[in-house]
């Protein structure tokens, strides 16, 4: 796609500059504009203000390449999620986590999800479209604007399967790098596994944390959660999960969600120990967010403590993460394609440019 046709948003510098050199302007131009779109989250040419109103309208049918914020709801925590709707009319969610310093956002990857994991709504919906690298980037820029805050992290935990779509999904992932200027180190992609991606994706030796969907410490138990696990056993999923750690150098985290009476017994824990020793891991512990789709139970504190006691005397490195935006239906697993009819309205803030 030529330079012309393609969204300007996922353009590096030198595209940029080449792009406004097209447009008959000269080349410092190119690092204003990369400047407004990265920096100042600019959404239209006309908002661009060091340009001459003249030249700026004579782009005006020319995109940026960004979304509208539909709706956003704000949970008690604090945490933002927003539906925003691209230029085909598809909606997608997208969700902004404050916590102390860090400012993370929950990316999508594609609208819907064909994973259909028993236990999330996104799968339950189907799956409609891959989403394009400029609009992965655009949800980043979003939740900077609107908190006015910069983005500190990007964890690939929104809609879809980011394994499914990693021909748009690194090119993001360069850009939101090297153009928003968010370290790799600071960015995870998470994945329930799909065979030959996590070799494909560790030949590309980025510093990312990648972080695997287990939940499950047996084959069996795996297929009955997780329906596309029939094609990748678990043992092929942890060896291409160690020659990734050999590849990159990188630690690797597991996701366990903790089903009540499902997968969360202490033999479980055991079996999971087993599995794990001597790989240089860290099991994440989801408690369940509940879903109207699904009939799991969340377990109880103490279940939950439990487990997580089992591995760490096994001296597997273990956290438990009680996911925040409950409040919102933010949470993990709980995004989806279509807004929830019970969501109040909160006022769209005007997306202020940052300073
Ligand atoms: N497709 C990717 C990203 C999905 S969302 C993957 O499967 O990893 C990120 C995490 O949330 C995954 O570990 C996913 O299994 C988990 N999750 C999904 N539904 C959930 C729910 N209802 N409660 C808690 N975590 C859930």
């Amino acid at each position: 796609m030529s330079a012309a046709t393609a969204p300007l948003l996922g353009q590096d510098l030198s595209a940029l500059t080449h792009w406004m050199e097209s447009q008959g302007q000269p080349a410092y131009r190119g690092k204003q504009l990369h400047q407004w779109i990265y920096q100042k989250g600019a959404n239209s040419l006309g908002n661009i203000t060091v340009f001459s109103k003249e030249w700026r309208s004579s782009v005006a049918d020319i995109q940026i390449g960004r979304s509208q914020v539909q709706h956003r709801s704000v949970a008690p925590d604090g945490t933002i999620k927003y539906l925003l709707t691209l230029a085909d009319g598809q909606v997608i969610e997208t969700v902004g986590i404050p916590s102390d310093q860090r400012l993370t956002v929950c990316v999508s990857t594609q609208v819907g999800c064909a994973m259909a994991c028993s236990f999330c709504a996104t799968g339950k919906g189907g799956f409609f479209r891959n989403l394009k690298a400029h609009e992965i980037i655009d949800q980043v820029l979003t939740v900077q604007s609107d908190f006015g805050q910069r983005v500190s992290h990007v964890v690939l935990m929104g809609l879809g399967e980011p394994m499914a779509n990693l021909d748009e999904v690194l090119p993001a992932l360069r850009c939101l790098n090297t153009d928003v200027g968010i370290g790799q180190r600071s960015m995870t992609l998470s994945t329930v596994g799909i065979p030959g991606k996590i070799e494909e994706l560790a030949n590309h030796h980025l510093q990312i944390t990648l972080a695997v969907s287990l939940h499950a410490p047996n084959q069996l138990l795996r297929e009955q959660l997780i329906p596309t696990a029939v094609n990748y056993s678990i043992e092929g999923l942890l060896d291409d999960c160690r020659e990734y750690v050999r590849v990159t150098g990188r630690r690797l985290s597991f996701e366990y969600i903790l089903l009540a009476g499902v997968n969360d017994k202490a033999d479980m824990a055991m079996e999971l120990a087993s599995r794990l020793r001597g790989f240089q891991s860290h099991v994440n512990l989801i408690p369940y967010n509940a879903i109207d789709e699904a009939d799991y139970q969340r377990p109880n504190r103490q279940q939950v403590q439990k487990f997580a006691q089992v591995l760490e005397q096994q001296r597997i490195a273990v956290s438990v993460r009680y996911s925040k935006g409950l409040g919102a239906d933010a949470a993990c697993g709980q995004l989806r394609t279509a807004k929830r009819t019970t969501e109040k309205e909160s006022p769209i803030q005007k997306s202020s440019l940052l300073p």
